[in-house]
């Protein structure tokens, strides 16, 4: 706390996983005495800049920037761009450290970074963006690169943002290269990138559940947010058999008793993304269905729950009513939504818990294979990359269990997977001598 003052969400994330990493270094020599923690938790360098844009009223509008070189042990910096009112350097500090040890766990050769500005896509027009998105690359660029560090989309950048991102990078530098994920499939994106958080997480979530042999048929599922993760979690838990509840934006959450089906998943989808309304919407649109306002929707009773919009947004005392409500399992598709008291809940209640870093790398592992994609030049098959997806996100599976295994009935996968995102980096940190 002395050393990052005033940066409450870095802080939050470091004690975290420093609490499942004391136990595991405490007999092992190598780590403390090369204070591999310490390294990992300062990153290699934050770099800020003035994003400055006009408006379509003609006024200068100017935001601050930020990209977040966490490590790169273990291959290029990589992790997502958020664009949101609530960035701050801490905001993106938490993530890149998280994302560290995320990419590790894939098996894949990413390190970790994360980057940003406090810039609110929200009522902005198209022009704006796209003035906004080539204003921030025109700093961006000295700083990435397909081998250095390859940023991807976030809350608030998606399709639309990465383009307008790549168009402008590519104007500078006089180069088409990788250096960006999430692409569109004409211009070097890969197949199911899009869906892939979503659906890791759900198949993350059915490895859990399999190891006390359940499944996800008949089950009822609670999810927050309303964007790429969120919408796409609740598509295969629909394909799985499950029954979807709920979903949210920073405004409220709906609740929907019937399910929200396909039909009505593809109608949030084109409402959010397209159309840019609040999710308070579908309550008008679908009979039955009602809207809280400035609520989360942890209250509804289920039997697994999702929470995939942002940080913090499930409390110790939602944690609580989730496992009085009889909550089985709960995979967390954004980061670190969960605060440190709501995780000690489940971890005593003994449910099926799954931190972000393990649930939600599906997305970063298939820009991963994005990355391999562009560095061949080829674009693989549909099928070939739902295959290693599914593959991956078992391989989490595997490598949390491995670390994390308490008893013959209980993992505790947030440890297991601080443990094993750990050892990979600290691992190849100690290869390089104090660097
Ligand atoms: P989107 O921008 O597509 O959607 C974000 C959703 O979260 C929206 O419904 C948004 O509501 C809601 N939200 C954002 N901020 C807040 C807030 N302060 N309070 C309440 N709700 C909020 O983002 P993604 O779906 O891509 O990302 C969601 C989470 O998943 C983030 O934590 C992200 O870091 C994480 N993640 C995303 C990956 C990806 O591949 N996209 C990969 C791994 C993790 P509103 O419209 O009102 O803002």
């Amino acid at each position: 706390k002395k050393r990052n003052p005033g940066q409450p969400e870095f802080v939050q994330a470091v004690q975290e996983v420093a609490e499942d990493i004391y136990d595991f270094i405490e007999d092992k020599e190598q780590y403390h005495a090369q204070q591999i923690l310490r390294r990992i938790a300062e990153p290699d360098r934050v770099i800020s800049f003035r994003v400055c844009w006009q408006d379509d009223a003609g006024n200068i509008r100017v935001q601050r920037g930020w990209r977040v070189q966490n490590n790169n042990a273990i291959g290029p910096y990589k992790g997502g761009i958020r664009f949101h009112p609530s960035v701050t350097e801490s905001v993106l500090k938490f993530l890149a450290f998280e994302q560290t040890f995320k990419n590790a766990l894939t098996g894949l050769p990413m390190g970790g970074g994360k980057g940003g500005a406090n810039f609110n896509p929200k009522g902005k027009s198209d022009g704006e963006v796209m003035r906004f998105c080539q204003s921030f690359m025109t700093e961006l660029y000295r700083h990435i690169g397909a081998d250095v560090d390859v940023p991807a989309g976030d809350i608030g950048v998606g399709g639309r943002e990465i383009g307008y991102m790549f168009g402008q990078y590519k104007r500078i530098t006089n180069q088409f290269t990788g250096v960006l994920t999430g692409k569109g499939l004409e211009y070097g994106g890969s197949l199911i990138r899009t869906e892939a958080t979503g659906y890791g997480a759900v198949y993350f979530l059915l490895e859990m559940l399999k190891t006390r042999g359940q499944d996800l048929i008949g089950k009822q599922a609670v999810i927050s947010g309303s964007g790429n993760v969120a919408t796409h979690a609740a598509e295969k838990v629909v394909q799985l058999g499950g029954k979807v509840l709920t979903f949210s934006d920073s405004q409220g959450f709906i609740h929907d008793p019937d399910g929200i089906d396909q039909e009505k998943i593809n109608w949030v989808k084109e409402h959010k993304t397209k159309r840019r309304g609040r999710i308070s919407e579908y309550a008008d649109a679908f009979k039955g269905a009602t809207f809280h306002e400035g609520q989360t929707p942890w209250g509804v009773t289920c039997d697994v729950a999702l929470p995939c919009a942002t940080q913090n947004e499930l409390l110790g005392d939602d944690a609580r009513t989730l496992v009085k409500n009889g909550c089985i399992a709960v995979a967390e598709g954004a980061n670190m939504p969960t605060n440190l008291e709501g995780v000690h809940v489940f971890k005593d209640a003994r449910i099926l818990f799954a931190p972000g870093k393990a649930a939600n790398a599906g997305g970063v592992a298939v820009s991963g294979l994005e990355m391999s994609q562009n560095s061949q030049r080829r674009a693989w098959k549909e099928d070939d990359l739902q295959v290693l997806l599914v593959d991956i996100m078992q391989g989490i599976h595997a490598s949390a269990s491995a670390y994390g295994k308490v008893s013959a009935d209980y993992t505790d996968y947030v440890k297991g997977a601080n443990i094993a995102g750990f050892k990979k980096v600290a691992d190849a940190m100690l290869a390089f001598g104090v660097v």
